[in-house]
């Protein structure tokens, strides 16, 4: 059976571009027979608010989509991220991490050259570098850290993978583009790429649509998948639809969000038809 899902942050209003995605992945499912899942990725406590999460109840209602329950929400399963991490570890993947910003903005330019990724420059591995005693001094003296994946050594033990997008035919797994992730923060438990990739496997989704401007991601998540003995689900990365400037949506464009297109008279048919779903 087909298992979608729409996975937002309620960091702020939905907007048409959400709107098409969560339709997307709702048209994916019911063509197929399948089941639409909601998730709330609400792991940044500092950024998600309980009252966008309850607006996305009432903006993708409004909107005409159902959804089975329950609504998993991230915060609610930190254990499952922690056991994940655990994992990790005992197959010595992870590392502490204890850059700052500063420090790794100060590494790249004395290394002259920085090798880019989809978010800006790679972290230079800096505290893969560290001996076992150095680590483990500054663990010991409580220093802030963040967990990192060592790509190159999961890379290696994961071997050679592919994953399957419904757009683009096979591709061939290559982690190296976004190189050492952080997969936990000293604030954040857990981090969008570990919390999907597990999210996605306990709720036994088969069908992961989301914007192409993830697909990098996703080479990620395979990654993941097989360290961690988890089902690779297919995958459909969509076009990301642009405002009248050509440009993709994003939170600026106010006038776009699902509320203000309510307010401004639309109705959900016409709102479904924006969105390229007239049907
Ligand atoms: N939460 C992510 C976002 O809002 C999407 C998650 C995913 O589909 O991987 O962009």
């Amino acid at each position: 059976m087909t298992i979608s899902r729409f996975a937002p942050s309620p960091t702020g209003r939905l907007h048409i571009g959400h709107a098409f995605s969560a339709l997307f992945a709702a048209r994916a499912a019911g063509r197929a027979g399948g089941q639409f899942l909601l998730r709330i990725e609400d792991i940044d406590a500092g950024r998600c608010r309980r009252e966008f999460e309850d607006a996305i109840y009432a903006d993708l209602t409004w909107l005409g989509l159902a959804w089975e329950r329950p609504v998993r929400r991230q915060s609610e399963h930190l254990a499952d991220y922690r056991a994940a991490l655990d994992k990790l570890s005992e197959i010595s993947v992870l590392y502490p991490c204890f850059c700052t910003r500063k420090d790794i903005t100060r590494e790249i330019e004395a290394a002259g050259r920085a090798p880019h990724g989809p978010d800006g420059p790679l972290y230079p591995g800096t505290c893969r570098a560290l001996s076992a005693g150095e680590r483990a001094d500054r663990l010991a003296a409580g220093a802030p850290h963040a967990l990192r994946l060592d790509m190159a050594r999961a890379a290696s033990l994961a071997g050679p993978l592919t994953f399957s997008d419904r757009e683009r035919g096979t591709i061939a797994v290559d982690g190296a583009g976004c190189g050492d992730v952080v997969l936990a923060r000293k604030e954040v438990a857990t981090s969008y790429h570990l919390a999907v990739t597990v999210d996605d496997a306990i709720q036994g989704v088969t069908l992961v649509t989301r914007g192409a401007d993830l697909l990098h991601a996703t080479h990620v998540h395979r990654i993941l998948q097989a360290l961690l003995g988890l089902p690779a689900p297919d995958y459909w990365h969509h076009r990301l639809l642009t405002g009248a400037d050509g440009r993709r949506l994003a939170k600026r464009d106010r006038s776009l969000t699902l509320a203000a297109l309510r307010h401004a008279g639309k109705s959900p048919a016409q709102v479904r038809a924006m969105a390229g779903f007239p049907d």
